[in-house]
């Protein structure tokens, strides 16, 4: 079934489009993230499908505290919720044991005790590496790469090929699971058909079609879109010290997204839920096209 997008292309209905925002609570959400949960909602909206929020908080060294329940309701007082309870990635340990060991039946893990020091002065690690499990150390899982290109047609980027060929961590020394492993995991249990995110997270893209494959799981389609920069170039970030997002003035960040977008905003200004409805459509990742990054507002 096709529907005409008010940029004058038709608009594809996928049936169960499934899409997400997953956050790290890291920090209190600032503008990029915020920017980025409203892509992700009207490009699922667009396809009358489901968005979804889930909590990444698999890094408890990590996580800011009170950041989890800062960002939930900040979420809320933008007009931004979840379309099914939300999934917290600290309660999913038992099934990513069980995803490690599947791995392991497959042939696709081993062991390794090296420092990221160690593999860094090894000039050829990855063979080194891969014998030198040692009993009774502290060993990372890793998965091996097998030196090939992933290839996607990104739904921003075009076709896009990354030469996989570093082995990566799934579970640290320390026992805590690293976040290539439990995106893809939750993103099979929580059936996602799209993965609607910033252009920095491109480069796990590779190592999570690998999990795919090696899984024989078709992947989500991916799309990354330009990210939201501060004024001297960098990503907005907890360590660059990005502003959290202040909720007595959500209408307003609600319609500086959308003209970040080229959206003029429409229905009820002073309603977030109102300003997004209308916004879906209006909106079209055509209008990202030209963009490279965007730059974050001087209030937010
Ligand atoms: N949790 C990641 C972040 O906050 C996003 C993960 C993803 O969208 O795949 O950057």
């Amino acid at each position: 079934m096709l529907s005409q997008g008010t940029q004058g292309q038709p608009d594809p209905v996928i049936s169960e489009y499934r899409g997400r925002f997953a956050p790290s609570p890291t920090g209190p959400l600032h503008f990029g993230s915020l920017f980025a949960a409203v892509v992700s909602y009207l490009e699922a909206k667009r396809h009358h499908g489901k968005w979804l929020v889930r909590i990444e908080d698999i890094d408890p060294p990590r996580e800011l505290k009170g950041a989890v329940t800062s960002i939930i309701s900040c979420l809320e007082h933008h007009g931004l919720q979840s379309d099914e309870d939300i999934l917290f990635q600290s309660r999913q340990s038992t099934y990513y044991d069980q995803m490690l060991e599947t791995l392991q039946s497959l042939n696709c893990l081993y062991r390794c005790p090296c420092s990221r020091k160690q593999l860094a002065d090894t000039a050829k690690h990855l063979p080194i590496c891969r014998q030198q499990e040692v009993e009774g150390l502290p060993c990372a899982i890793k998965f091996k790469a097998d030196g090939k290109a992933k290839v996607w047609q990104d739904g921003m980027l075009g076709r896009t090929s990354y030469l996989l060929d570093e082995d990566f961590v799934l579970k640290r020394k320390d026992g805590l699971y690293s976040y290539q492993l439990a995106v893809v995991a939750d993103d099979i249990q929580q059936r996602v058909t799209h993965v609607v995110r910033g252009a920095d997270l491109v480069e796990s893209t590779p190592m999570q079609l690998a999990l795919y494959d090696a899984l024989e799981v078709s992947p989500p389609q991916y799309f990354h879109f330009p990210v939201v920069m501060n004024e001297q170039g960098q990503k907005l970030s907890k360590q660059n010290l990005a502003k959290p997002v202040n909720i007595d003035n959500a209408t307003q960040n609600i319609q500086r997204v959308l003209a970040m977008l080229g959206i003029i905003p429409g229905g009820d200004a002073n309603n977030c839920r109102s300003l997004l409805s209308n916004a879906i459509e209006r909106w079209h990742p055509d209008l990202l096209a030209t963009r490279k990054s965007f730059v974050e507002p001087a209030i937010c």
